[in-house]
């Protein structure tokens, strides 16, 4: 049986597979467009919404996992949260992530509060009303302008220092993050939840 992945992001596709040890499906595979309007106020309905939209679409039993993850940043208030994917984002125009990483130094300018973290949730769906969630975090701090690094990993991977690796998350290697970002932890639950079906 296929398990699928509710993302059209190849990127997070290749590092689940990773953490799953699994090969999963997503929606362009196929040929499918797939843009479900995330509209939940937190990271767990999201996954909802993803999820069941999916299932929706492939009308079949094929077990479904999402995940909605995001970058939730003490000195903003907790932004950009759930809207991480669309920050700064104007007439429907996505930045790049270098565009978002730099608007969110800007914005936090010389703010002392620098802590931080990547949040998780992650569902592994198997029909519209039976499902399992796992929410996971990974803490951190926003660096200082002058000390984004690294070209690994994704998104606001090169300003987010991780205290335990003593460097940026886009410094590290595809292992290191998987073991102990937001969507390893989480998806290694996942599996933990798929082994007992
Ligand atoms: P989602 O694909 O709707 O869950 O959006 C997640 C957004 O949060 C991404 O577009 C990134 O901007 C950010 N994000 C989530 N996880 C990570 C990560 O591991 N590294 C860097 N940015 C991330």
């Amino acid at each position: 049986m296929n398990i699928w992945f509710a993302t059209n992001n190849k990127h997070k596709k290749e590092e689940l597979e990773a953490i799953l040890g699994r090969n999963l499906k997503i929606p362009t595979d196929e040929g499918y467009i797939f843009d479900p309007e995330e509209t939940g106020s937190t990271f767990y309905e999201n996954t909802l919404i993803k999820a069941r939209e999916l299932h929706k679409l492939l009308g079949n039993n094929d077990f479904v996992i999402a995940d909605d993850s995001g970058l939730c940043v003490d000195g903003l208030n907790g932004r950009p949260g759930v809207l991480s994917a669309r920050y700064g984002m104007e007439n429907g125009q996505k930045l790049t992530s270098h565009e978002q990483n730099i608007m969110l130094l800007d914005e936090l300018a010389d703010n002392p509060i620098r802590t931080a973290r990547f949040v998780c949730s992650m569902v592994l769906l198997l029909s519209n009303d039976r499902f399992f969630i796992a929410q996971e975090t990974l803490e951190g701090e926003i660096v200082k302008k002058d000390q984004m690094r690294g070209d690994g990993g994704f998104g606001y991977d090169p300003i987010f220092f991780v205290p335990r690796l003593n460097r940026t998350l886009a410094q590290a290697t595809a292992d290191e993050k998987n073991t102990l970002s937001h969507r390893g932890k989480a998806g290694k639950l996942i599996s933990k939840y798929l082994l007992t079906i």
